[in-house]
């Protein structure tokens, strides 16, 4: 099991694709510049996170999947 679950918030993505940067295995564009999540086990849990603050406008929520504790943003 996914140790978070990853939300994006396409209203506020604007597609500077840090996150694909930072988490390539997880995250990506698609046709409308909008960032998705391909695979939330993509990359190491950290590195997710990391790729989560990255996002200049918090567009990435980020959930524990066990409990549903929001992690990111705080
Ligand atoms: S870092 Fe944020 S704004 Fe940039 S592509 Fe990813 S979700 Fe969109």
């Amino acid at each position: 099991m996914a140790k978070y679950k990853i939300e994006i918030d396409g209203d506020l993505c604007v597609g500077d694709g840090a996150c694909c940067e930072e988490a390539p295995n997880t995250f990506v564009l698609d046709e409308d510049e909008v960032a998705t999540v391909t695979d939330p086990e993509g990359d190491p849990p950290e590195t997710i996170l990391e790729a989560a603050k990255s996002c200049p406008t918090e567009a990435i929520i980020i959930y524990d999947a066990e409990t549903g504790e929001k992690i990111w943003p705080e």
